[in-house]
């Protein structure tokens, strides 16, 4: 392994050969990778891969190394589904994408020629896999995603795919997966989209998949979440394709059908970037103003409210009492989620907004009983 400590932290700006191998597939729709979770047997494999093809899906995926979060679940039928990747190939023209997760991985996955290699979340989150999976794959010219890590961590993500691209990789891209939280929530990985968001505004050239199928957790989710991909201009999907999903040997919940891919990929609707069109320019000019007063009078709002808190403060601590008073706070929180309700504010967006502004008003409160 290369000292990670003699590398400087790349400048990827203006890096427009990383998307130029999506600019090559010459598509007129978002990119979309379908397929099963996993290889499971070679029938299996090529009959999903029939159904696929002659559709908007462009590359077939399939797990032959399967990250299992508990010991004991299916771990991927290994080396041997790389022939059967080969074969729909062959048989169908779709290209094909498989998950590598260690230099084993990698070398077998290059023999085989497979076209795509993704990074799993659990790999990204591990610079070391995340660096021997680089070396591994020094020079290639096979396109190769990085899926984020397990946690919102931006510097993990974004590390993940300097670390290719100083190994001289330069067809890269990233799949956003959601995030795992402790929380319990509608999806098995929390989407965070502004995480998402922020690393397509600082990389604009580096292409941006969206996994519904992994945010979800389950399918009557993917549409929704593909959709709001695709509102967020995400160059592509990668949505998860059994031919009998309830049996399938992973990832049984958030499965589709073939058949059900390509009603889905049939009914997303693409949003054009922009429009010089005169109307909506007008008109969105004119929602944007209102927003923008809005947002000013929030920040005048939270300003004054933060100095009340802070008055609590000093009076808190000429009386000596504690800054955390839990039985106020969970009042406080009810309450809002209530009127939150009333304004079609959801829960979960009031509990976000409401605890920051607390841990903001701990924090102040805090400061002036220290000070
Ligand atoms: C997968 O794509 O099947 C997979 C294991 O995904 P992730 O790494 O996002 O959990
Ligand atoms: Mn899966």
């Amino acid at each position: 392994m290369k000292p990670i400590t003699t590398r400087n932290t790349l400048k990827m700006e203006n890096k427009k050969e990383m998307r130029q191998w999506l600019d090559d597939f010459g598509l007129n729709h978002p990119l979309v990778i379908g397929g099963p979770c996993s290889a499971e047997t070679e029938e299996q494999v090529l009959k999903i891969a029939h159904e696929l093809k002659d559709t908007d899906v462009t590359v077939y995926r399939a797990g032959i190394w399967k990250p299992r979060t508990r010991p004991g679940m299916f771990e991927g039928v290994g080396a041997i589904g790389l022939g059967w990747l080969k074969k729909v190939k062959e048989e169908t023209g779709l290209l094909t994408a498989t998950e590598v997760a260690n230099k084993d991985h990698v070398k077998l996955a290059l023999e085989n020629d497979i076209d795509i290699l993704w990074i799993g979340a659990r790999s990204t989150v591990s610079p070391f896999i995340m660096q021997e999976i680089a070396d591994a794959l020094e020079g290639t010219d096979k396109i190769v995603l990085v899926k984020n890590p397990v946690n919102p961590d931006l510097a993990l993500w974004l590390g993940g795919v300097e670390r290719l691209y100083s190994s001289n990789i330069k067809k890269l891209g990233l799949i956003h997966r959601g995030f795992s939280t402790y929380e319990k929530t509608k999806y098995r990985n929390i989407p965070e989209w502004q995480i998402a968001i922020e690393v397509k505004n600082r990389f604009p050239d580096l292409p941006m998949i969206c996994d519904p199928s992994h945010i979800s957790g389950r399918r009557d989710l993917i549409f929704d979440v593909s959709q709001a991909a695709l509102d967020l201009n995400f160059d592509g999907l990668m949505i998860e394709s059994h031919w009998d999903p309830d049996n399938a040997w992973s990832d049984a919940a958030q499965q589709v059908t073939p058949t059900r891919l390509v009603e889905i990929m049939k009914d997303l609707k693409v949003r054009k970037e922009t429009t010089n069109e005169e109307n909506y320019q007008n008109e969105l000019n004119n929602l944007r103003a209102q927003i923008d007063v809005m947002d000013q009078t929030l920040l005048d709002t939270l300003g004054k409210r933060m100095q009340v808190s802070g008055q609590i403060g000093k009076l808190k601590k000429e009386n000596n009492v504690a800054v955390l008073q839990n039985k106020r706070w969970n009042e406080i929180l009810g309450r809002m989620i209530l009127e939150g309700q009333e304004r079609k504010l959801s829960e979960e967006f009031i509990l976000r907004v409401f605890k920051a502004i607390h841990q903001e008003s701990i924090n102040q409160q805090e400061k002036i009983l220290n000070s």
